[in-house]
């Protein structure tokens, strides 16, 4: 890991007596790409916002390479932004607002045509010097922004929700460009998305946050396979997620039975969240099962089966390529590597089956409901 270029020491904020940020701890990593995930309101803007000095810290220190920035203002941090909404100069051509920050520093032209050209094939608008932002398309444009942010050469890139206005397709595609043009600069991009699948698949490091606290930091793979709590299982990908007890080191019971497991370090007894992603549960004939039930539903969903069985009224959701029939009555078998147990927390209970399936959660990670509320407030 390189080294620590931003770190955020017990930073909390507060907006009109309301606690937004409790005491967030993070360091974020020369060259790294670092997502802060989490559904609408955690505090996830507000954090960028206070990394890009828009905000104060009400407590806590922002360093920047070691040094104290809490009172340096935004346009002397070696950072640059880039909003969902691009805010490009409407009058100008791309060529004039890529090169707009550097004219403002009297960058020599010569310069600034080379740094221009180099910035417009980076970002793949080569040929598009002369059109007007309101005669490009919505990935175009957010195009446009990203040259004009990195032209400057920040140190780090703060980009908060950049493809949330563009459809799935394009979004896909862009998340590919800006990864690879995060690799090519080696800028650090702190990145902001309450999109779980963009985040995994773009990241270094993903932060995940709920109610304005860090939920657990992790590679994207950590933060799938070993959740620290259940709403971070919850939060990333489908789960189930039982109550359970660690009898003792490696052995866990759920669902009236026991299971070994690979996990260890537990109190003899201690009550536990445990969790099992669909796709790790494999179904087998019913004699040859750890546990029984009958299917409730069966959804084809393209590559995979993904299945509602209920085991004693808890409602398990599996995903597998065998075509079950409906009301079928079928095993489930579940490797040791399957399961992964978490200490009970603040959100123990709150996410269970399928059928509890938080649809709060999903309500709050609505990419629509943000963009309603601002266009309201216009
Ligand atoms: P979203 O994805 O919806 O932007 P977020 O996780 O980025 O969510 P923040 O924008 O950081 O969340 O906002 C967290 C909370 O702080 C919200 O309840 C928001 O209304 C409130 N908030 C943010 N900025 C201000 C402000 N300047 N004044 C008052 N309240 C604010």
């Amino acid at each position: 890991m390189n080294n620590k270029l931003i770190e955020l020491r017990s930073i909390s904020k507060s907006f009109d007596g309301e606690q937004i940020l409790c005491a967030i701890d993070l360091d974020i990593h020369d060259k790294e790409f670092v997502t802060l995930l989490g559904p609408s309101g955690c505090g996830k803007t507000t954090t960028l916002r206070i990394i890009g000095g828009f905000e104060t810290p009400d407590m806590g220190d922002v360093l920047f390479d070691g040094v104290r920035i809490n009172d340096i203002p935004p346009h002397k941090r070696q950072v640059n932004t880039v909003f969902q909404k691009y805010a490009l100069f409407p009058h100008l051509n791309v060529y004039d607002n890529v090169a707009f920050g550097l004219r403002l520093q009297k960058v020599p032209e010569d310069e600034i045509r080379e740094r221009v050209r180099e910035m417009l094939v980076m970002t793949g608008l080569k040929g598009f010097e002369a059109r007007k932002p309101t005669t490009l398309s919505g990935g175009q444009q957010q195009r446009v922004a990203i040259a004009r942010a990195l032209i400057n050469r920040p140190r780090v890139l703060l980009l908060d929700e950049p493809l949330g206005a563009l459809d799935l397709k394009l979004r896909k595609d862009m998340q590919n460009e800006l990864k690879r043009i995060q690799k090519a600069t080696g800028i650090t991009f702190v990145y902001v998305t309450h999109d779980q699948e963009e985040a995994l698949s773009m990241s270094d490091t993903v932060v995940v946050m709920a109610d304005g606290k860090i939920q657990q930091i992790g590679t994207p793979t950590d933060i799938y396979n070993e959740p620290v709590n259940a709403f971070v299982a919850d939060f990333i990908g489908e789960s189930n997620i039982l109550d359970g007890v660690m009898l003792s080191d490696k052995k866990a019971r759920f669902a009236g039975q026991v299971f070994d497991c690979l996990d260890g370090g537990f109190a003899e007894n201690e009550p536990v969240d445990i969790v099992i992603r669909p796709e790790d549960v494999d179904v087998v004939a019913p004699e040859k099962g750890m546990l029984v039930g009958d299917v409730s539903s069966v959804t084809f969903k393209g590559d995979y089966y993904e299945i509602i069985v209920d085991i004693k009224g808890f409602k398990w959701m599996i995903e597998t390529s065998d075509y079950v029939a409906p009301a079928a009555r079928i095993g489930l078998y579940i490797e040791p590597d399957a399961i992964h147990v978490m200490k009970k927390s603040e959100y123990s209970g709150k996410f269970g089956d399928y059928s509890t399936f938080s649809e709060e959660m999903e309500h709050l990670s609505d990419p629509t409901i943000g963009t309603e509320e601002e266009d309201d407030a216009e």
